[in-house]
């Protein structure tokens, strides 16, 4: 008799408090406050230094830094954190929520904004010119000074 009472009061707290379970997908998953998640990229910040990429345990990150482009392979990641310790930008971070499920095992490709490779090419042009103008100041010196010599 004892369990039954003891089984009636189990069902009927049951009955009468929220379930344990979520209806995912339909409703958002409530991701407990540690965990891992995934990575995610504020991809106009990166400078292209590839930094992460040498510190990736799994060699699961590629940078082009012609195309301004930042690919991860997630299902190589192992969420160790390492590549957001050492952006010296913060434009790595982990983030709350798993990859969407697919049919695929394909890399996921961050790209820069056109406004931020327009900047980058025009700052890149900007360092060419000043480098070619240093230069040819100091051929010009070179030259003024051996024709100095040869005029001794
Ligand atoms: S979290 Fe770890 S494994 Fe994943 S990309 Fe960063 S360094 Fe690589
Ligand atoms: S370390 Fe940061 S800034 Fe450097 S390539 Fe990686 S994401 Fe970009």
């Amino acid at each position: 008799m004892a369990h039954f009472f003891s089984f009636a009061k189990t069902a009927l707290k049951n009955l009468f408090s929220k379930p344990a379970t979520t209806a995912y997908p339909d409703a958002p998953v409530d991701y407990p406050a540690r965990s891992r998640g995934h990575i995610d990229i504020d991809i106009d910040q990166c400078i292209s230094c590839s930094l992460c990429v040498r510190n990736c345990p799994t060699e699961c990150l590629a940078v082009d830094k012609n195309a301004g482009t930042w690919t991860i392979n997630r299902f190589d990641c192992i969420v160790c954190g390492y590549c957001t310790v050492n952006c010296p930008k913060h434009c790595l971070k982990v983030v709350k929520g798993y990859q969407q499920p697919g049919p695929e095992k394909k890399a996921v490709t961050y790209q820069k904004s056109p406004e931020v490779m327009a900047a980058e090419k025009a700052k890149k042009a900007a360092l060419a010119k000043k480098k070619a103008e240093a230069l040819k100041k100091a051929q010009a010196a070179k030259e003024a000074q051996a024709q100095q010599k040869e005029g001794d």
